[in-house]
């Protein structure tokens, strides 16, 4: 576009895409929101909108596409959820006024920064992170707008950062220019998150701008003055979130240090092989532990049991405290369904009052926060006959004047019967006060008024057929039609000519008009006004709120708990100290709800002194099925839950470990194997004693020898120094031997039942180890060529008899555990050179003869040289 061709509205465009450059600018027009150039071309796609031109003359055209403002949060919306930021910018003059619309942005929406309930996930937190780093210390800060939620803390490596990253799945990443030094740490981050992540330019100081914002002296009494490069990043945050959504976020009262730092660490690779919060397929709460765990019944709820589920508890008294309410609640049908039925009919009270805060509260909140506390005042009587201290301890947090005096408040203001749809001027309640109630009865009162003249003015002119109304243009006005103007009195002035009617004012009716009009504009700022009033003296009970939240989020996880115990029949874990981990009937709390057929449990029994089971059998026989239950039966019954299980007893774990799969990483140049190494390393680096290993098929992604030589090594390793409790699946048969011969292994298999037709996989765990895999039964069922599977047939055959001739057990074993042979009594076999040379009388050969059998014994070692390894 060129300057001199620019028409003022697009001018005012020009300017306000100059200082919104990185947001989608949408530019109030009438009705719609109108976008331009490239960003309408960039909206029109996400959006599915059809591209315009205003101009018809093709050098002049420039993309176009909006949307109308009635709907635009659904619009913006889609585009958060993609990452965009939405510059939204509205008419601020009135646009039947002369002259140039006036116009301004009036907030820029980000992902990270919205409040609006239809813009969020009621079940999710939206963070907004801000990472800063120095001399190698990551400064990780996190708010959640909507909810105030505000924390800080401290890393010192970078795997860690990704692990939090994964639990905390921001809405937007901000970085600080120069407040990051490790540049390929922020690349990674910009490469793993690239719709997230924005640069942010921020001047101030951000210790100042916190304790300016709390009003302290110091963070001292938050306990974060020590995380000092945290500390920076929470201070440039705030600053953004204030930025962006233009209010002073007075619900954010303290800033938090990290609340988990007592949980049990579940890292990125865990989180995902047991799909605690998504599943592995297509990323989605589906199928996920957090799915069949989640019968909350508030967002809060569901947003805590979010956060328990990746923190479990690792003070045996405190997860203690938990099974005893959850028991309690379990035990009482009734008080669990009136307290879930009271937590339906509640909203969500920590975003509302964010909306407040935000200056974005309507009449019908108000009513929301006031049916939320008297269902909290409904749920303390209920709860008088649950005997545990938790929950002894919620009914007492719910107890409180302050919130009292709200409910009391809303009641007496807000009309009971107010919608979102509720015509401005009608939210206050009648009787509330007293200027409201007497410029609502002018108001009303017109329309009586409006007919009583109508009639004086049929009856003084003789017209009958004259009638007064009112419209938004004209104000009110006397109309009288064609055929009868020549009765029309003297002090009727004109105002209008309709082709049938003329339309007259009178001095009376102008004098009403202003009156009337007047009550209007009066009564809906008046309203405006008391509700502005209500919110603050709500929001002075901001602390007590936030309390109450906290507290009906913690009673609506802990009946959670209840429910999925009841309904799929839990049991409650006992937790101890002593090592042991006793699962009698497991079952895996994902996998059975989602199977046609019942499910086959299985037991567990793991000690110190038999810490390390090795099990194998059959492909699809159900041991990767096995080996997550035991460890999402631990997990389950760390946070809380009960778990799917007859009975269980299981010793405080301080870490859960997963390798299972493949999964490569290929955007971040990490092969599959690579992977399942580091993460292996990670395993034999970190595990304590006191940690839950499983390992599936380790040593897969590599060749036969190399695979089963680290397997070998790492089930080695995990015996004699981690001290860890372990689980590992394996196809490699040689390792039966290797845990029959190490004291605190043993072995397990997965029972088949082998028949004419094929085998029948039994699904159920028991002693000792099996040499068989049934891979071609299985790849015969999954639907392979024929042509393959008899091939595959013949070939096994052929194998395995070479391996019966050349007594592979003994050859494997001297292949492989040079060291173990303490515990597995090795025969070596003399190579055919080394028996022919002791064969020989040097005393009785010639000099040819010598060389000749020299010559034999080199060809003969050749021969040994190409032969394929004898194990196999
Ligand atoms: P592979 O060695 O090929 O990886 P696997 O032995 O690890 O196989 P799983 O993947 O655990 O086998 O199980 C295969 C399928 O068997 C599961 O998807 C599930 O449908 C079913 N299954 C596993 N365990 C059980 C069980 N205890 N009861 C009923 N069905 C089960």
């Amino acid at each position: 576009m060129e300057e001199a061709k620019l028409t003022p509205a697009q001018a005012q465009y020009r300017a306000m895409k100059e200082k919104y450059p990185d947001a989608l600018l949408f530019f109030r027009m009438g009705d719609f929101y109108e976008m331009f150039g490239e960003d309408a071309i960039r909206g029109a796609k996400v959006l599915g909108l059809t591209l315009t031109s205003r101009e018809k003359k093709a050098e002049n055209r420039i993309p176009m596409a909006g949307v109308p403002h009635h709907s635009v949060n659904k619009y913006i919306a889609q585009l958060t959820k993609k990452g965009y930021k939405i510059a939204l910018c509205e008419q601020l003059s009135d646009p039947k006024l002369p002259g140039i619309v006036q116009r301004d942005v009036v907030r820029v929406i980000t992902p990270g920064t919205v409040v609006e309930e239809e813009l969020l996930d009621s079940a999710q937190h939206n963070y907004l992170v801000c990472l800063t780093e120095k001399n190698n210390i990551i400064g990780v800060s996190g708010l959640d707008v909507s909810t105030g939620d505000f924390f800080v803390y401290e890393l010192d490596n970078v795997s860690r950062l990704f692990d939090e990253l994964y639990k905390l799945t921001p809405s937007e990443i901000i970085f600080v220019k120069n407040q990051f030094f490790a540049l390929d740490v922020l690349e990674q981050v910009r490469s793993r998150f690239p719709d997230q992540t924005t640069q942010y330019a921020n001047v101030e100081d951000p210790y100042e701008i916190l304790i300016r914002h709390f009003q302290t002296h110091s963070l001292a009494g938050f306990g974060v003055d020590h995380l000092k490069v945290a500390v920076r990043s929470a201070g440039y945050l705030l600053t953004y979130a204030k930025d962006h959504q233009r209010t002073d976020m007075s619900h954010i009262l303290k800033l938090q240090p990290s609340r988990f730092e007592q949980a049990m660490y579940l890292d990125e690779t865990v989180i995902r092989h047991l799909e605690l919060v998504r599943n592995s397929y297509d990323g989605k709460k589906e199928g996920s532990l957090l799915f069949v765990l989640d019968r909350t019944c508030t967002g809060s709820g569901a947003r805590l049991l979010y956060d328990w589920l990746l923190h479990p508890l690792l003070v045996l008294s405190e997860i203690a405290e938990r099974h005893t309410a959850v028991e309690a609640l379990v035990r009482d049908n009734e008080t669990r369904d009136t307290l879930r039925q009271k937590l339906k009919n509640m909203f969500d009270l920590e975003r509302l009052v964010a909306k407040l805060v935000m200056k974005k509260g309507l009449p019908r909140d108000l009513l929301a926060i006031a049916q939320t506390l008297e269902q909290g005042k409904e749920i303390q009587q209920i709860l008088r006959s649950v005997q545990a201290p938790l929950i002894d301890e919620a009914a007492t947090a719910l107890q409180s004047e302050i919130l009292d005096r709200i409910i009391d408040l809303v009641r007496r203001s807000i009309d009971p019967e107010v919608t979102g749809m509720t015509d401005p001027g009608h939210a206050i309640r009648a009787g509330y006060h007293a200027e409201v109630d007497e410029l609502r009865s002018i108001t009303r009162d017109g329309k009586t008024w409006m007919a009583q003249y109508q009639q004086q003015e049929q009856a003084r002119t003789g017209i009958s057929t004259l009638k007064v109304a009112f419209n938004q243009v004209f104000g009110y006005y006397i109309e009288v039609s064609k055929g009868q103007l020549s009765k029309i009195p003297g002090d009727y002035v004109r105002k209008q000519t309709l082709v049938n009617a003329e339309r007259f004012i009178t001095q009376e009716l102008k004098e009403y008009e202003h009156k009337v009009l007047h009550a209007e504009e009066r009564l809906i700022a008046l309203e405006q006004k008391i509700l502005l009033e209500l919110q603050e003296q709500i929001l002075a009970g901001v602390a007590a709120l936030k309390a109450f939240a906290d507290t009906t989020a913690r009673l609506d996880v802990l009946q959670s708990f209840a429910q999925v115990a009841i309904e799929h029949h839990y049991a409650k874990p006992e937790l101890c100290e002593d090592g042991y981990c006793h699962i009698q009937e497991g079952r895996h709390p994902v996998v059975e709800r989602f199977l046609d057929v019942p499910f086959i449990h299985n037991d567990l029994n793991l000690s110190e002194q038999y810490r390390i089971g090795l099990i194998t059998g059959p492909n699809m026989a159900g041991k990767s099925t096995y080996l997550r239950q035991n460890a999402l039966i631990v997990l389950m019954a760390q946070i809380g839950s009960f778990v799917p299980a007859k009975e269980a007893r299981i010793c405080i774990t301080d870490r859960i470990f997963t390798r299972i799969g493949a999964s490569d990483i290929l955007t971040r140049g990490q092969s599959t194997f690579l992977v399942e190494m580091q993460e292996t390393a990670n395993i034999l680096n970190n595990a304590t004693p006191k940690s839950f290993v499983i390992l599936d098929e380790i040593g897969r992604g590599t060749s036969t020898y190399d695979g089963l030589s680290l397997a070998w090594g790492i089930f080695e390793y995990l015996h004699n120094v981690s001290g860890a409790k372990v689980l590992f699946a394996t196809h490699y048969h040689e390792l039966v031997a290797l845990a029959e011969s190490l004291p605190a292994a043993f072995n397990l298999s997965m029972a088949v039942s082998e028949h004419a037709d094929g085998v029948t996989f039994l699904r159920k765990v028991v002693p000792g180890g099996v040499d068989k895999s049934y891979g071609i039964e299985v790849a015969k069922i999954s639907g392979l060529p024929a042509a393959v599977i008899q091939r595959a047939t013949t070939v096994l055959e052929s194998l395995e008899s070479r391996k019966k001739q050349e007594n592979a057990a003994s050859a494997q074993l001297s292949f492989l555990q040079p060291q173990v042979t303490e515990t597995v009594k090795i025969v070596k076999q003399d190579s055919e050179v080394e028996k022919k040379l002791s064969s020989l009388d040097l005393n009785q050969l010639t000099p040819l003869e010598a060389l000749n059998v020299l010559h034999e014994m080199k060809q003969g070692i050749r021969k040994d040289d190409s032969k394929p390894p004898s194990s196999l």
